[in-house]
């Protein structure tokens, strides 16, 4: 056994609803020692990620559940400090699946283990808009949305790092971009800061009317991230041929019981047209993780692709900060800082 001494974040029990205090805990792990193919990786930048709320109940879906006492799933930015490997070595920086733990073994065949040249961006934009967000954004816009020029798309959590790249990419498109988003400094930024034509706060009411003065000939492309009242004021301004690629219902993802959820199939469904939407998730495309990394980072060190962040600092600050995300806290992109 290695004398290192590794914390990390746990699931004590099931949250009801809300994460509670005692839900997920900090503990020590004991940290074997490396087998032969495998890297103990440092986790520099962790990602804090909506999808992983969902994982927390007791309930199948397009992943298992977390196991009880099992360290939280989630993507990190780490430095290789140990290698018994011979595709990588000490000091070379990757992205994988740690886990919310300040230490984790990673075999070298593992598919989502990715070696990562920092290009002259910062390490933790591959964990947002450069990262699996961005491809998200970028992947379910263009491969599900089929968005084309002059076309109107609408996003929710615009100033999200999935949001963010949508629109973006929309108004790269030739498409005007309007985004929907939580509170007034929030949509100033989106419109302001990143260039979508219209942003609207969903907080202060009259979605609905909003909507229809923002997108005076409809919608073609609504990118579903939130779902709820938004889908529901969304739904009523689709043009015929629109499209709406599923990517999350982050409003549902606190939900006690899933089963009573409207989702944006029951929604989108009980429509007299209903548009094309499927769900999608972003590693069907697992074979172009490269290609659109590399894309959106060139993106970020030109300075055309913008993007902001919310930095927890140290692990003892995750399980509130992804309980603030949940309810729309985080400005940006939600990471927590482990190591420099
Ligand atoms: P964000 O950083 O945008 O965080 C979530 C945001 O959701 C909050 O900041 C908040 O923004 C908004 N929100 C929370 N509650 C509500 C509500 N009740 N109604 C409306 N908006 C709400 O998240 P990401 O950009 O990382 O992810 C966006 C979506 O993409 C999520 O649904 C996520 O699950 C999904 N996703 C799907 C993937 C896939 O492969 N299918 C991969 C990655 C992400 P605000 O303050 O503006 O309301």
């Amino acid at each position: 056994m290695s004398d290192r001494n590794n914390q990390a974040v746990v699931l004590n029990q099931r949250p009801q609803g809300e994460i509670q205090d005692g839900d997920l805990g900090l503990v020590n792990m004991p940290l074997r020692d490396l087998k032969e193919g495998e890297i103990l990786i440092q986790t520099l930048w962790l990602s804090l990620d909506p999808y992983m709320r969902p994982r927390l109940n007791d309930a199948k879906s397009y992943m298992d559940p977390q196991g009880i006492g099992e360290v939280i799933t989630g993507e990190s930015v780490g430095r290789i400090v140990e290698s018994r490997s011979e595709k990588f070595a000490v000091g070379e920086l990757v992205t994988s699946y740690s886990g919310w733990q300040e230490l984790s073994i990673c075999s070298d065949q593992t598919e989502s283990l990715y070696k990562v040249n920092p290009n002259g961006i910062p390490l933790q934009a591959y964990l947002g808009v450069a990262g699996m967000p961005g491809r998200t954004g970028y992947l379910g816009l263009t491969e599900v949305g089929k968005a084309k020029a002059g076309e109107t798309v609408v996003v929710a959590a615009a100033s999200g790092p999935v949001g963010t790249v949508v629109g973006q990419t929309a108004k790269q498109l030739g498409c005007r971009a309007v985004g929907i988003a939580g509170g007034e400094e929030k949509c100033r930024y989106v419109v302001e800061e990143l260039g979508f034509d219209a942003c609207l706060d969903y907080k202060s009411g009259d979605l609905l009317e909003k909507l229809k003065e923002a997108c005076p000939d409809g919608i073609d492309v609504y990118f579903e991230n939130v779902g709820g009242d938004v889908t529901k004021a969304v739904a009523q301004l689709l043009n015929s041929g629109a499209r709406v690629p599923i990517c999350g219902y982050v409003s549902a993802y606190n939900a006690t019981s899933m089963g009573d959820v409207e989702t944006p199939f029951h929604i989108l469904g009980a429509l007299a047209e209903t548009p094309e939407h499927r769900f999608f998730l972003v590693n069907e495309w697992q074979d172009r993780h490269q290609e659109i990394t590399q894309r959106l980072a060139e993106g970020v060190k030109s300075g055309e692709l913008k993007y902001r962040e919310s930095v927890a600092e140290g692990l003892e600050n995750a399980v509130e900060a992804f309980k603030g995300m949940l309810k729309g806290k985080n400005f940006g992109k939600q990471l927590v800082h482990i190591a420099d």
